[in-house]
């Protein structure tokens, strides 16, 4: 505790645990400083591209719209629905092709199938987030 009482709450800059030594400590031990000070040096390294940031925001961003119009699942919009509230078909997390041939894309568990007439079918599959 500081002399005014105000000492605000500290935790470790690399597992988030809290810290309880010295006011300018930033680790709880030399593990956690090593590897937070191996994985900097690595992501400066490799000069992370920004599609790294980009594509993960467009993938939740599909994830959400997909989870917004998949009131009962499953649901038939129409495609310009989609595309009016920014979906981006260019990005999924996984895809399944059943038997019939029918290609479901997935933003997570939230997933998609292209019907004839520029109508989509919404459907929820949780087995596809499963890692
Ligand atoms: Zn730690």
């Amino acid at each position: 505790m500081s002399a005014d009482g105000n000492e605000s709450y500290r935790a470790c800059q690399d597992c988030g645990e809290p810290l309880r030594g010295r006011r300018d400590q930033r680790f709880c031990g030399d593990h956690c400083r090593t590897n937070f000070n191996n994985a900097k040096k690595l992501a400066a390294r490799i000069k992370r591209p920004e599609f790294l940031k980009t594509i993960p925001k467009i993938l939740v961003r599909n994830y959400d719209i997909l989870k917004q119009l998949n009131t009962s699942s499953p649901t038939k919009v129409k495609r310009s629905k989609l595309e009016s509230l920014g979906f981006n078909f260019r990005y999924i997390t996984s895809c399944h092709t059943t038997n019939k041939h029918d290609t479901y894309r997935f933003c997570f568990d939230q997933g998609y199938l292209e019907l004839k007439d520029q109508m989509v079918l919404l459907v929820v599959q949780p087995n596809q987030v499963e890692t």
